[in-house]
């Protein structure tokens, strides 16, 4: 994918393909999680053999309550990035994940495509899920990660004005759609590996939730998370976001 990208780009730098960087350039900018083209947002620091495990698109009821137990036992915290409505649905599962010490943050109110979505809208999903997000959590949402890592610069810029930091990651595998644990953990610990050789610390994406089931099952990477834990805790670092800013 990144190389057909960077080709498209390549290709667009001649004057009669002008309109073709620009087209190419704009959806590299929307859908590439390390462009910056749209403005600062936290992906990870220069801190090798720290990792930050986070979760999207629960809280799900179907699988949130294994993975705190797994996280609990290997003492570890984790970043939950919420769907506002699956938040509302269930909020004494959210108000446990934040009583076990976990951070968490906005993951918009019904998980659209933000690239696509207008102005007023975006600012009604950010601002109804932190506000539903604050009355469990009892304290301020500070950070937000576009669903499907889709944004444009308005998108960051109204995260920003409610107070939060716009967050993407470095380290994903398709989760979602991968039926085996071991290949997810496999992955990611393949990705988290060549992040520690570039002395950069990895912030990882696992979902235990679905924005399209709300009780959408995520037997595997559950698995996953638990086998990461098993594998890294001993030289690692685990953190919450809040660590890196
Ligand atoms: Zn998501």
């Amino acid at each position: 994918m990144l190389s057909s990208l960077a080709t498209g780009v390549y290709a667009g730098l001649g004057a009669a393909g002008g309109l073709g960087l620009a087209a190419g350039g704009y959806a590299y900018a929307a859908l590439w999680p390390g462009s910056r083209l749209f403005g600062e947002a936290l992906i990870a620091p220069p801190r090798p053999g720290e990792l930050a495990l986070t979760f999207d698109d629960g809280p799900n009821p179907a699988w949130t309550p294994r993975l705190l137990d797994i996280l609990a036992s290997h003492d570890v915290r984790a970043t939950f990035f919420l769907v506002g409505s699956h938040a509302q649905a269930e909020p004494e599962l959210a108000r446990r994940i934040v009583a076990a010490g976990h951070l968490i943050g906005n993951h918009s109110w019904s998980h659209p495509n933000l690239a696509l979505t207008g102005a007023s809208r975006v600012q009604e999903e950010l601002a109804r899920t932190s506000k539903t997000l604050e009355q469990i959590a009892g304290a301020p949402v500070r950070y937000f990660r576009p669903p499907f890592g889709a944004r444009r610069p308005v998108v960051f810029l109204l995260a920003r004005s409610l107070g939060m930091v716009p967050v993407l990651w470095n380290a994903m595998t398709a989760d979602w759609s991968e039926p085996s644990a071991d290949k997810i953990a496999e992955r990611l610990t393949h990705r988290i590996d060549r992040l520690e050789r570039q002395s950069q610390a990895a912030n990882i994406v696992l979902h235990d939730g679905s924005h399209l089931d709300r009780r959408g099952k995520r037997g595997p990477s559950v698995v996953a998370a638990g086998q990461l834990l098993a594998a890294y805790k001993k030289n690692h670092r685990f953190v919450t976001l809040d660590a890196w800013g």
